[in-house]
């Protein structure tokens, strides 16, 4: 049965998922939600012997429904190949008593690549789709980690260009580095004086600015997203929390059906909404645990059904969960409210208006399968520092965030239900962070020292991401004002 696509804000007109993807946000500045949530037609046992990217067809085919049978296999071929370091794809490893899906093995080390693999296959097989001639423009607005995966999934993909805007003091110099070293004919890397939620607002002004629309228009020009607003960011996320309860069915360590538990680092709530729409197409999970940093302004809206964004912003150790307006949220206050439109704009209107709103008693309901709690810099530094003291096993900070909230919930609720932590970069990527937290003598080194040091003493190669980067010429030297961002993408474009 066909799926389709309609706004959290309520425009009439329902859309394709091929539509949905190639425009990234809706018109009206909803978010695309499916009409339905369609249940998964394969059974766990079946999926159990599957490979990630039987997984990946089985999953995305049901929400994806205007895709071909051969054009989704085509995008899933493309993406999911040996760009990841491991034919697993995703990957599971067992350690303290939880089991960590790792899924920082693709090109950038980091969760996005699971999504940005495949999404600008999806975006160009869309456009095909439709009859689009234009030049896809992908804007993006990083806190770190999409920015490169990004970058790297659309790099000298033709009929598109992309552009990443990032918070110039608010990434690790990693993820710099990472950035203002891509190649490819079609990239631009800005970085803005602001932090990521200025970045994200400007980007999300770009998108709804009728008069660069047609400025762009006239030059043969067209906007999409790559950030987790997407739909085609989301969809793909699904697959792999299949894929991880498959895995541990397969191997003997739940019984067919047992409920599971999964801990999501959280930021933008892309993640994590995967982990709920999974949940809703059948999968077995139990709580759904969102694990935030200092940032804790989903712990405080699950604890009290108040979003409340008027707080300080603070930079943290886990850089790419520093976000105050968690954006896919918008789209479970969609659900809860009964999928109901005229109520979610309402909502949105006031966090627009005032950076707060309530949900009723009603709604609330509605995030019992939720549980949220939040780690500081201190405690995610003390769990990078135990988990590896008691099993060796090393843990970006985001991860730590995730495995420290995991004992608070193991502390408070006494719920013992085999658990998935989703693990979302290599230590590798924050090395410096991770480092520190194990000896504070390591602060005085310099960072490929650090990179060297965490290589022998995890017994993990170094990744060829990192390995990259170490002589890479940097290519992108631009930075502007929050309020110039425009300007920057007419110099882009030769608007
Ligand atoms: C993006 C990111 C997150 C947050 O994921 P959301 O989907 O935005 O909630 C967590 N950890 C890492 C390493 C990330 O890159």
């Amino acid at each position: 049965m066909d799926i389709f696509y309609r706004s959290t804000r309520g425009s009439e007109r329902r859309v394709r998922a091929s539509e949905a993807i190639l425009q990234g946000l809706a018109e009206d500045g909803g978010l695309y939600v499916p009409e339905r949530i369609p249940v998964l037609d394969k059974t766990l046992e079946e999926f159990s012997r599957m490979d990630y990217r039987q997984t990946a067809y089985e999953v995305m085919k049901l929400l994806l429904t205007d895709y071909t049978r051969e054009e989704l296999q085509d995008c899933i071929r493309k993406a999911y190949d040996d760009k990841f370091d491991t034919d697993r794809i995703a990957p599971l490893k067992e350690a303290d008593g939880a089991y960590y899906l790792e899924l920082f093995h693709g090109r950038t080390i980091a969760f996005k690549d699971m999504a940005l693999s495949i999404l600008p296959h999806l975006m160009t097989t869309a456009a095909a789709k439709n009859h689009v001639k234009q030049e896809i423009v992908i804007l993006t607005a990083t806190s770190g980690d999409t920015g490169k995966a990004a970058l790297a999934g659309f790099a000298d993909v033709e009929g598109t260009r992309i552009m990443v805007f990032y918070p110039k003091n608010g990434v690790s110099p990693i993820q710099e580095k990472q950035m203002v070293t891509q190649q490819g004919k079609n990239t631009r890397v800005v970085g803005i004086y602001g932090n990521f939620d200025d970045a994200q607002t400007g980007v999300k002004r770009l998108f709804s600015d009728p008069a660069l629309a047609s400025c762009m228009a006239e030059k043969g020009f067209c906007f999409s997203s790559a950030n987790s607003i997407n739909i085609g960011r989301l969809v793909p996320q699904i697959v792999y929390y299949v894929y991880a309860y498959a895995q541990l069915l397969h191997a003997g360590r739940i019984q067919n059906g047992q409920k599971i538990n999964v801990v999501v680092p959280t930021g933008n709530f892309g993640n994590i909404l995967a982990a709920y729409y999974a949940k809703k197409m059948g999968l077995p999970i139990g709580r759904l645990i969102c694990a935030s940093n200092d940032n804790k302004v989903l712990y405080d809206f699950l604890t009290s059904g108040v979003y409340d964004r008027n707080r300080e912003f603070i930079l943290t150790s886990s850089p790419s969960m520093d976000i105050l307006i968690s954006s896919n949220l918008e789209r479970l206050i969609y659900h809860i409210a009964g999928d109901d439109p005229q109520k979610n704009a309402a909502l949105m209107e006031e966090l627009g208006r005032t950076g707060r709103y309530a949900v009723t008693e009603e709604m609330k309901k509605g995030l019992s399968d939720f549980y949220g709690n939040y780690a500081t810099q201190k405690e995610c530094a003390d769990r990078i520092r135990t988990l590896y003291e008691k099993t060796g096993y090393l843990v970006d900070t985001h991860t730590a965030v995730a495995s420290a909230v995991y004992e608070k919930f193991r502390e408070e609720i006494k719920d013992d239900a085999v658990t998935v932590i989703v693990s979302t970069a290599s230590p590798f990527k924050f090395t410096r962070s991770v480092m520190s937290a194990l000896d504070p003598a390591y602060e005085s080194k310099e960072d490929f020292a650090l990179v060297d040091e965490l290589s022998r003493i995890s017994g993990v190669a170094i990744p060829g991401a990192i390995r990259e980067i170490r002589t890479a010429p940097v290519l992108h030297d631009i930075q502007c004002e929050k309020d110039q961002m425009e300007d920057a993408v007419r110099d882009f474009l030769g608007l």
